[in-house]
C-alpha cells in the first residue's frame, strides 16, 4: 500500500472495479497484526501494525506521580502520551508535541478512562506512552487500541477492552477504516470507541458532512468492524499466555529429562 504524498491527491479513491484504490472493499479493514509484551522495561505493551500504520504502547503503574501536584487522594490518574516521531509522516513533523498530540492524547485517555478502577488507586498514576512509528490515517483509533492492548498486558483491572475504528465517506460512499489518503481527499470522518464491558461509545468525533441515513449506516459499520477488532484484540492476548505456557511446558520437560539422566 503506498504511503500519502503530500498535495498529490487523487481524484477518485475508488477504481475501476469497485475497490478503493489498496484494493479493499467499503467494509474491509486494512491488514492488522498486535502483539503484546514487547518491551522488557515496561510494566505493559503492545505492538500494532494496522496497514501502514506501526504504533508501540509502553505502561506503567501504578507509581508515584510526578510532577506530586497532579496526584490525586481520593483516585489515581491515567495519563496518555501520544507522540508522533519525526519520521513517521512524509514531512518531517516537528519534534516537540504539538497541539494535535495534546488533543490526542487526551482523547485515549478519555476513552480508556471509564474501564479503568482507579478509584482503588488513590495517590498513583498510570502511563501510557504512544509512539507513532509510521502514520497513515486512523492514528488516534489505532492507539486507542493498541494502549487498551498494553494495560491488559501490564495486569491492570479493566472492566474491558477498548477498540476503535474510523468509518467515513468517500466518493459518496461509506467506507470502513479511511486510510491516510482517503481521510485527507475524502468527504467525512468519524473515529469512534467503544467500552466493551457495557457497549458504551467512549469516542464520537466527526469531520464532513452526512445525513440521518448515513449516520445510522455509519454507525453499522463501525459495530461489525469494532467486534473484528476485539477478537483480534483478544486472540493477541491469549497467544502471549499459550506461549508462556509452551515454553513452562517444555522447561519442565527439559528439567525430567535432567533428572533421568
Ligand atoms: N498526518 C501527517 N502529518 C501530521 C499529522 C498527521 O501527515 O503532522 C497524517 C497521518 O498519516 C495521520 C493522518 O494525517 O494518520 C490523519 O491525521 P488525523 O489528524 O486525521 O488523525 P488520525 O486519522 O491519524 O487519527
Amino acid at each position: 500500500m503506498p504511503l500519502i504524498i503530500k498535495d498529490e491527491y487523487p481524484e477518485k479513491l475508488f477504481r475501476e472495479d469497485g475497490k478503493r484504490l489498496d484494493g479493499r472493499d467499503t467494509d474491509e479493514l486494512r491488514p492488522i497484526k498486535m502483539e503484546v509484551g514487547i518491551i522488557k522495561n515496561a510494566d505493559g505493551s503492545a505492538y500494532l501494525e494496522w496497514g501502514n500504520n506501526k504504533i508501540f504502547a509502553a505502561v506503567y503503574g501504578p507509581r508515584e506521580v510526578h510532577p506530586h501536584h497532579l496526584a490525586k487522594p481520593d483516585r489515581g490518574i491515567l495519563r496518555v502520551f501520544y507522540r508522533m516521531a519525526t519520521y513517521s509522516v512524509f514531512d518531517r513533523k516537528r519534534p516537540a508535541p504539538g497541539r494535535r498530540e495534546k488533543e490526542i492524547s487526551m482523547i485515549v485517555a478519555d476513552c480508556l478512562e471509564p474501564v479503568l478502577f482507579l478509584e482503588l488507586y488513590p495517590g498513583t498514576s498510570f502511563e501510557v506512552f504512544i509512539e507513532i512509528i509510521d502514520a497513515d490515517g486512523g492514528t488516534r483509533c489505532a492507539s486507542t487500541t493498541v494502549a487498551a492492548l498494553a494495560l491488559a498486558d501490564a495486569g491492570v483491572p479493566m472492566k474491558s477492552l477498548v477498540s476503535a475504528i474510523a468509518v467515513g465517506k468517500i466518493d459518496g460512499k461509506i467506507v470502513v477504516d479511511l486510510s491516510g489518503v482517503e481521510d485527507k481527499a475524502g468527504e467525512a470522518d468519524l473515529p469512534c470507541a467503544i467500552t466493551w464491558y457495557n457497549e458504551e461509545i467512549s469516542l464520537l468525533q466527526f469531520d464532513g458532512n452526512m445525513d440521518l441515513d448515513e449516520m445510522n449506516e455509519f454507525m453499522d459499520l463501525a459495530t461489525k468492524s469494532l467486534k473484528e477488532i476485539h477478537q483480534m484484540q483478544l486472540d493477541a492476548l491469549k497467544s502471549k499466555y499459550i506461549t508462556l505456557k509452551e515454553e513452562e511446558t517444555k522447561e519442565k520437560e527439559e528439567e525430567v529429562k535432567e533428572g533421568e539422566k
